[in-house]
């Protein structure tokens, strides 16, 4: 049996690498604190604006979920569109979803126009319904969104499945096409490339313990030392530490892992993913899967709720195998697990407190919108218009009984199971 490495897959072609390792200088004009693609996204515009920029990473930059994430493209929101509908209103809901495609485009183009190495191809996306009359819902979903945002849902009937993916398990299901994948750790690579071409100064191994407001400006406090800063955002989502308290009572954190197989023949892969697209399903506790940039081996990801990662690992083999019985032969060769960030309301969150612009809670769709919010949070602090967001007048509330131990994980990862059971979409 071969070893299987529990080290992102990712990472045998884009490591993140460490960054300036020496001191921070006393004085900046903007401190971002993480250095993922939320970090970068607001670092890069800063930095082009000609601004005195630094990054601020506890880690190596990139080293939270920035490289170790499915490379799904989706700027999903997790909720549905009747359901916001319903809780907000057409005209809310409405700006809401289309922020999330605004999002999504501005990535493809700045991928494009910046000629960023990340191998990003707009494959389309294929969610499978886990029973008949799920598959009915997403008719209505597909009408709903088709008819007040425009966008194309084209709805796969279960005799036409196999054009999309080489599985029974689905009764049909829904693609589209606006959505794709790429690799998250290159895209990482690039955007800190970008970010220190453009002037940002990265720092690793510089965790952020304090920030407090004094007058019109700032301390940063660090094991380094203290910087004086006019402004300071706050990137540190699904990673956030004791440094930041404000925020830790605001986000759930929650483990997302992935496994990849060992490379499988170009034939086996034509028939499991015809389209070479990026999949989900509609179960509470789902999962992604896509096939690699080389088309050679399957990914697939999902949340953790089992603390042993030996046995984490195989309830995600058994989820590939539930997918694709074909593979009961098939090794694994790498599993993996990061941290993404829930708010209360699972919306993603542009806030403003005591001066602190926080870019946060992407609900393990930040590929597109950590970038997006980052970038917001840098227009806020140039005071530019396009620094609003449908999202930035949403409350960002405190979680009741809460102070960042997620104590209540287990019951809700039980909840979600038990849910998932009676609706007959888990075994
Ligand atoms: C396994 C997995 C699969 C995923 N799949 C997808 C997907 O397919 N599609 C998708 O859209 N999203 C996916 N996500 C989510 C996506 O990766 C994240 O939403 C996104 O990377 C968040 O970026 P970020 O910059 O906000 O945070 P991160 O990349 O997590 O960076 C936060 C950084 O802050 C640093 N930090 C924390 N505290 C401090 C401090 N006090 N001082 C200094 N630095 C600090 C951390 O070290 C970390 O590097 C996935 C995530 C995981 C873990």
């Amino acid at each position: 049996m071969s070893t299987v490495k529990d080290r992102p897959y990712w990472w045998e072609e884009a490591e993140p690498r460490p960054a300036d390792e020496g001191t921070p200088p006393e004085t900046a004009d903007i401190v971002v604190v993480g250095g993922g693609y939320a970090g970068m996204g607001a670092a890069i515009p800063l930095s082009r604006a000609g601004r005195d920029v630094i990054v601020l990473e506890r880690d190596r930059p990139g080293d939270g979920a920035s490289s170790r994430n499915g490379g799904l493209t989706s700027g999903n929101i997790r909720h549905s569109f009747s359901k916001l509908v319903n809780k907000f209103g057409m005209e809310h809901a409405k700006a809401f979803y289309e922020e999330g495609m605004t999002a999504r485009e501005d990535l493809f183009s700045f991928i494009e126009s910046e000629k960023l190495d990340c191998d990003f191809q707009l494959t389309g996306r294929f969610t499978g319904a886990m029973r008949p009359e799920i598959l009915e819902s997403m008719k209505r979903e597909a009408d709903m969104m088709h008819r007040h945002l425009g966008i194309e849902v084209k709805i796969i009937e279960r005799a036409d499945q196999h054009d999309e993916i080489g599985s029974d398990l689905y009764h049909g299901g829904a693609v589209r096409s606006d959505m794709g994948g790429l690799h998250p750790g290159k895209l990482h690579r690039e955007l800190r490339r970008v970010a220190e071409a453009s002037g940002a100064k990265i720092f690793s191994g510089v965790g952020v313990t304090n920030i407090e407001r004094v007058g019109g400006t700032f301390t940063v406090t660090t094991p380094k030392g203290k910087i004086k800063a006019n402004h300071v955002i706050v990137c540190t989502n699904g990673y956030t530490d004791k440094g930041l308290p404000w925020l830790r009572r605001r986000l759930v954190p929650v483990i997302s892992e992935m496994i990849a197989t060992e490379p499988l023949s170009p034939n086996l892969m034509a028939t499991l993913m015809p389209k070479k697209q990026m999949h989900g399903e509609t179960r509470q506790l789902g999962h992604y899967y896509r096939p690699s940039p080389d088309g050679t081996r399957i990914l697939l990801g999902g949340r953790r709720y089992d603390n042993d990662a030996a046995k984490a690992r195989e309830r995600l083999r058994g989820g590939l195998l539930e997918i694709f019985p074909d593979l009961s032969e098939t090794e694994l060769s790498h599993h993996w697990f990061g941290f993404v960030a829930f708010p209360m309301d699972e919306l993603p969150k542009l806030t403003i407190h005591d001066g602190v612009v926080y870019a946060t809670g992407f609900c393990g769709s930040g590929v597109v919108w950590a970038r997006w919010m980052g970038q917001k949070a840098a227009m806020v602090v140039m005071g530019q218009e396009e620094g609003a967001s449908a999202f930035d007048k949403v409350p960002f509330r405190a979680i009741p009984f809460y102070n960042g131990t997620p104590w209540f994980l287990p019951v809700m990862m039980n909840w979600y199971k038990l849910k998932d059971r009676m609706t007959g979409t888990l075994k």
